[in-house]
């Protein structure tokens, strides 16, 4: 049976070599004559395994000192809440409404917070970056780096003075180059750039820790979390060994800053093709396109799904967009080779030959 690419907005597709790497382990890791999935989290076998894995995280996002790295639950959705629960102490939180998972997270920080509303394109149908203004009181303000589901993404992050900047990153961590010393707090659900779902990753700045309100249950209290190491209970520890492979296999590429060279040539490939084309169009204004979402359409709902069902028939799969804005969305995460974009763009000349 032949891999397809999948072009999933997430979980997603995730580096052959480590897929493989997964399967040599999979029945006995090392000479343990046991799986991953069968260590205690405990042992000292899978201990080096998640040291490994936080350690090679830290080298490739490049986290400075003073930041702690957590691997948790819940997804990004569970830190939605967990972010308001810890930073927002009673007071008020800039959100910018950028599009439906921006919209999510502040509606959820609204239960532990005064949330105020910095800037929205939700009038547009999300299809730019708003423009904001800042509360220089606010605890913190909160973006959504890539919005996955409109294909958007910030060129050029909020200057917040001296407020933390926070940061959704699930759908563009490590796929370009961050100065995470320019945020307080970053956190991404790891199935679409990173690894299989059910784990969440969050970089804090330590001097954030410690003003979680009374109601926060502990596995959502970022300071207990870092005390324990990220295993105050149980963690995911088959996503977090996947993870560690995947981080590996970033620095073997060379690094953040290679994939976002390939991530920019993919993207290209893909919106140079969009703006010559006769029949298809993007749907996000040009200075905001996300590089990892690629979102677009033909105007014609049957022409839309007929592309989805021949690109699939092709082994270019997934490329319908999301049920709340139609069209098309072919999602380019690190994983996805060059050589991918090149058999989605090829084919959509093809259709665009046979229905222009
Ligand atoms: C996918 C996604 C989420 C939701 O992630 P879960 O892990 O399913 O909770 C949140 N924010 C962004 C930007 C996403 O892409």
């Amino acid at each position: 049976m032949d891999r397809v690419y999948n072009f999933a907005p997430g979980p997603s597709m995730l580096p052959l070599p480590v897929l493989e790497q997964v399967q040599r382990e999979l029945l006995c890791y090392g000479d343990t004559g046991m799986s991953v999935m069968e260590m205690s989290h405990r042992s000292k076998m899978y201990l080096e395994i998640f040291e490994q894995a936080k350690a090679d995280f830290k080298d490739v996002m490049g986290v400075p000192e003073g930041y702690s790295v957590l691997f948790l639950q819940g997804g990004a959705t569970a830190m939605f809440a967990a972010v308001a629960m810890n930073l927002m102490q009673g007071g008020s939180a800039d959100y910018v409404d950028s599009g439906n998972f921006a919209h999510n997270a502040l509606v959820e920080a609204g239960k532990y917070g005064t949330v105020r509303v910095a800037g929205s394109s939700r009038e547009d149908n999300y299809t730019h970056i708003p423009g904001y203004t800042l509360d220089p009181g606010a605890r913190y303000v909160h973006i959504t780096t890539n919005n996955t589901i409109y294909g958007t993404r910030w060129s050029s992050l909020p200057d917040t003075g001296s407020v933390p900047l926070v940061a959704d990153m699930s759908s563009n961590i490590l796929s370009e180059v961050y100065d995470v010393s320019r945020f307080g707090l970053i956190y991404a659900g790891a199935q679409k750039n990173v690894a299989p779902a059910g784990l969440v990753i969050v970089v804090v700045r330590d001097d954030l820790l410690g003003h979680a309100l009374p109601i926060t249950p502990k596995v959502m209290d970022f300071k207990t979390m870092v005390e324990k190491d990220s295993m105050l209970n149980t963690p995911n520890c088959f996503g977090i060994y996947v993870a560690g492979l995947v981080f590996r296999w970033i620095r073997e590429r060379g690094g953040v800053a290679a994939l976002e060279k390939v991530n920019i040539e993919k993207a290209d490939l893909l919106y140079g093709f969009l703006d010559e084309s006769r029949l298809f169009r993007g749907t996000a204004e040009r200075r905001d396109r996300s590089r990892m979402n690629v979102t677009f359409v033909t105007g014609d709902p049957d022409t839309d799904a007929r592309f989805v069902k021949e690109a699939a028939a092709r082994g270019l799969v997934n490329v319908k967009g999301h049920r709340i804005v139609g069209g098309m969305r072919a999602s380019i995460y690190n994983a996805m080779p060059v050589e991918g974009v090149q058999a989605l763009v090829s084919f959509m000349k093809e259709f665009e030959a046979r229905n222009a």
